[in-house]
């Protein structure tokens, strides 16, 4: 059976999401930004907390732990790098382990930048990614803890993974991400397209995500630091695609 989900705000511009196996009723909560909001999801679902699946050790995806965790009795499933840093966790896990949430199977894909321990949950049967704070729509996390080539080569292995993937990212951050993206590629038609519908969804007062991988393949300037006119546009023809990105964090980091 296909996964459901329900995505909600939580905090500020946090998203907090929901997956559901509809055959054994399991749903797992993708991070926990807030306990209040988290109920709210559960009662308008009618779902019952089984696991938390953890991205990484930041308070605006954790705080919510202690007191879901209490009444619950939930799992809580974290990255083994981070796990003495998130609280309550049951299970660590790390790259290409396997994680269960009833009958549906998430892949887990390390991707070291914005903290060193950041994980990402990919569930291949239906194409769902939970990128947490590495890949935004039109954007991508602050490289707070690794470096930019670490950052790099982990948006690269998103990257890889198929166009009709869905993307689930930790924050509605995506009108800013596309005010910037406009100034590194002006004339890309995707940005453009991209765009017009972030500015329907969110005058419809809806989430502008997710958004698909291909989408983001297309119009998201940090996965397309080794494309030549990129690298261009940002005066670094013919360098390494890691340093062609650091230098369109560090333009997005002042803008
Ligand atoms: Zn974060």
């Amino acid at each position: 059976m296909s996964a459901q989900t329900h995505l909600f705000l939580c905090l500020k511009d946090n998203y907090g999401v929901l997956v559901h196996d509809p055959g054994s009723g399991a749903t797992a909560s993708i991070d926990a930004p807030e306990e209040a909001a988290v109920e709210a999801a559960l009662k308008a679902t009618g779902w019952k907390l089984t696991d938390i699946l953890v991205t990484h050790h930041h308070g605006d995806h954790t705080d919510g732990i202690p007191a879901l965790k209490q009444r619950h009795r939930c799992r809580v499933v974290a990255p083994k790098a981070e796990a003495q840093r998130i609280p309550m966790v049951d299970e660590t896990v790390r790259e290409n382990d396997v994680v269960r949430v009833g009958g549906l199977a998430a892949r887990v894909i390390e991707t070291p930048g914005h903290t060193l321990g950041q994980i990402n949950y990919f569930f291949p049967a239906d194409k769902l990614l939970f990128a947490g704070d590495t890949l935004f729509s039109i954007g991508c996390g602050r490289v707070i803890e690794g470096n930019a080539e670490a950052m790099w080569q982990s948006l690269l292995k998103l990257r890889a993974l198929p166009d009709e993937t869905r993307v689930y990212c930790g924050h509605e951050y995506t009108k800013a991400n596309i005010r910037f993206a406009r100034t590194v590629e002006p004339d890309n038609a995707a940005l453009a397209a991209r765009e017009k519908e972030a500015d329907a969804q969110i005058a419809a007062k809806r989430p502008t995500i997710p958004s698909t991988l291909g989408e983001e393949k297309a119009a998201n300037p940090f996965l397309r630091a080794d494309v030549p006119e990129v690298a261009k546009a940002v005066g670094l023809a013919g360098s390494p695609a890691w340093k062609v990105f650091a230098e369109i964090r560090e333009r997005k980091n002042r803008f």
